[in-house]
């Protein structure tokens, strides 16, 4: 198959990352990129990379198969909507954009051109959350019960276009797409109840910081949390299943996997607290439990362009599918009413 020939649409920092990733691409052409600013162009220009004009240009050139479109979250819709009619294949950043009506439009939009329109979802390449996935899936220590994923830095939100509500700001859009997609992939029944609150330490207009609680149907559980204000990290995932526990302190360290061989233990040595002894919540020993290790699982991004260059192709279905962005997309809608009225939201998504 022939490389196809993609143009990046905004060469800001994920543009540069778009373009970059091109050159070294097995799948893609870099045929050149457009931003509107024209200083980024000429940056552009100077590292050898074909700078467009303008967009007109680059929907009336032929030769370009696919636009991924890197730009401030506002402005996606009516971008990849032009890219789509215009009969180019288009790849989104995330959040694809902020609310299920402009989703619906754009995705209206590819089916009427025909043409192959996805979110670019790279964090489900993370090799922590691929280890979890991985042990959630192979039954290694039962069924899941609830998955906690956390992200927390300390530099306060970015000073970009991320602190402003009119650019869909805000680190819900900004991680919290990636985390509440990653637990989705693990548990996937539907959302039944979404409660959400968030933190304004510095940034009165956005969420600087949120804690978000998911139902399933199944029953299960899930917490997602973001915080740009934490000095001290707490554990990057962290997930319960009905034989065992798992933990990944950080996304630097590989998974840790208790395992619980059997339930009883016929002799408890109770543990002496403060105020006094306690049998329930006294430590297992190595008998009733295993503790082991994880290899960190082998990952490689590359794979979304691979896939999303044969789904061109017709060759194999997107992994980031129409229906998953809209339901991630109705969980942060939900969670955003949440937040507001400050009570637990019951949907179905
Ligand atoms: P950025 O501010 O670094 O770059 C955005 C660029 O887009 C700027 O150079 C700006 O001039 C240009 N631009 C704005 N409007 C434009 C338009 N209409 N046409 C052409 N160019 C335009 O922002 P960024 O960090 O690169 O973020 C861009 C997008 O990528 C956002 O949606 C963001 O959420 C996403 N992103 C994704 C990841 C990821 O890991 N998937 C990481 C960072 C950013």
């Amino acid at each position: 198959m022939r490389k196809m020939n993609l143009v990046v649409i905004g060469y800001g920092g994920m543009g540069g990352w778009h373009a970059q990733h091109a050159l070294n691409s097995d799948v893609v052409n870099l045929r050149g990129v457009y931003d509107i600013l024209p200083e980024r162009n000429a940056l552009a220009e100077s590292r050898g990379i074909h700078a467009y004009a303008s967009y007109e240009d680059v929907l009336a050139d032929e030769q370009v198969d696919l636009i991924t479109v890197a730009i401030p979250n506002d402005v996606h819709e009516s971008v990849c909507v032009r890219a789509l009619e215009a009969g180019k294949h288009v790849i989104c950043e995330k959040p694809v954009t902020l609310d299920c009506a402009s989703l619906q439009r754009m995705c209206a939009a590819a089916d009427k051109a025909g043409r192959i329109f996805s979110v670019h979802q790279n964090r489900r390449w993370d090799v922590d959350y691929l280890a979890i996935k991985q042990l959630a899936e192979s039954g290694e220590i039962g069924e899941v019960i609830r998955i906690e994923s956390r992200i927390h830095g300390s530099r306060g939100i970015p000073s970009d276009w991320r602190g402003l509500k009119a650019y869909g700001g805000g680190m819900l859009y900004d991680w919290g797409i990636h985390l509440i997609d990653q637990v989705m992939q693990i548990i996937t029944a539907p959302v039944v109840s979404v409660d959400c609150r968030f933190d304004h330490i510095t940034n009165d207009e956005v969420d600087d910081g949120f804690r978000l609680d998911m139902t399933f149907a199944d029953g299960k559980s899930a917490y997602v949390e973001v915080g740009t204000y934490n000095f001290i990290a707490m554990p990057r995932l962290y997930m319960r299943a009905k034989d065992g526990s798992a933990l990944i302190s950080d996304w630097r360290e590989k998974c840790q996997v208790v395992k619980c061989n059997y339930w009883h233990e016929s002799d408890v040595l109770p543990v002496q607290t403060a105020a006094g002894l306690t049998k329930t919540m006294a430590p297992r020993d190595d008998i009733t439990t295993t503790t082991y290790t994880l290899e960190r699982p082998a990952s490689d991004v590359h794979e979304y362009y691979r896939n999303f260059v044969k789904a061109m192709a017709g060759e194999e279905q997107p992994l980031v599918t129409h229906t998953q962005m809209m339901r991630v997309l109705r969980v942060i809608e939900v969670a955003f009413e949440s937040a507001e009225k400050n009570q637990v939201i019951a949907c179905n998504v």
